[in-house]
């Protein structure tokens, strides 16, 4: 089945779908976006993604005409036309096409740019999240309003290639001698008298939908929580190190630059909020 996608306003099979090369997403990074999970054919937690994305509009002063109600709507079409099961649907908005090239955006009075579409993706049951990932650490080099989810990734892409080709699966990103987050993912880690910690927000981390269920999950469980910075050596010498985001929900890190944390499996803290939040993501109605 050929993927339908939207862009402005009309659904199209994905060979037919085009943005103008003067668009600014496409010349200056100038969008943001959002990705929502698809687990049993629901979304899960699209009204925290739909806040989020208001949030990094209002950031970059861009104006998204499509109310909460017509998004939430486009993204249920997508998933019924595309019949998706488990992935994600993707959405970026930009400030669309200014007619020529201009780093100003003062005047830029035009319709954005709306295009989304579905991934087919296992979320769940993954290799990755029963046997964990090996990481490694590289200087977090993005720029300082990292809290708006904005499509300039390339700083993040850099990172998680050399990641891949050290034999890594991912890097955890480095300001300060302190640990900031994923290349896509909140990091936590779990102390050796059980406190859990993860860096509190700011403009230097995502405000992460899935981090946000996970301190909700992290209290019922009872468990210590202490938002505050950590080193790499730190999370080096943890109980357990995970990251949180919306595809790899929880994931252990179960490497890290080379030393073995833990046991070098999955932790029992991970499993418990890994299990929790799916039981609460399957039984959501
Ligand atoms: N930090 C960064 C840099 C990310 O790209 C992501 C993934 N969107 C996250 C954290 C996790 O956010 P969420 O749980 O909303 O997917």
């Amino acid at each position: 089945m050929a993927r339908i996608v939207y862009v402005n306003g009309h659904y199209m099979d994905e060979q037919q779908a085009t943005v103008s090369v003067f668009d600014r997403g496409f010349l200056f990074g100038d969008a943001v976006y959002e990705v929502t999970a698809v687990i049993d054919g629901k979304l899960w937690d699209l009204e925290d993604h739909l806040h989020r994305l208001r949030r990094s509009c209002a950031g970059l002063e861009l104006d998204c005409p499509w109310s909460e109600d017509e998004l939430r709507e486009m993204h249920h079409t997508l998933v019924a036309k595309n019949q998706l099961r488990e992935g994600v649907v993707y959405l970026q908005l930009s400030r669309g096409n200014a007619g020529d090239r201009d780093f100003s955006y003062a005047d830029t009075a035009v319709p954005p740019t709306l295009v989304m579409f579905t991934q087919q993706k296992a979320l769940v049951d993954t290799p990755k999240a029963r046997e964990g990932l090996r990481m490694i650490t590289r200087p977090d080099v993005r720029w300082q309003r990292r809290d708006l989810k904005t499509v300039s990734l390339l700083a993040a892409s850099m990172a998680l290639t050399e990641a891949r080709r050290q034999g890594a699966d991912d890097a955890l990103l480095v300001e300060n001698g302190m640990i900031t987050e994923g290349t896509s993912s909140n990091v936590f880690i779990v102390t050796q008298d059980d406190t859990v910690i993860t860096r509190p927000l700011g403009s230097g981390i995502l405000p992460g939908t899935t981090r946000r269920l996970l301190l909700e999950l992290i209290a019922h469980n009872n468990l210590h929580l202490s938002e505050r910075v950590f080193t790499p050596e730190e999370a080096r010498r943890a109980k357990e190190v995970f990251i949180s985001s919306t595809t790899a929900l929880i994931m252990s890190v179960v490497e890290l630059d080379g030393c073995v944390i833990g046991s070098g499996a999955p932790g029992p803290v991970a499993t418990a909020l890994r299990n929790g939040l799916i039981r609460w993501i399957r039984h959501d109605e």
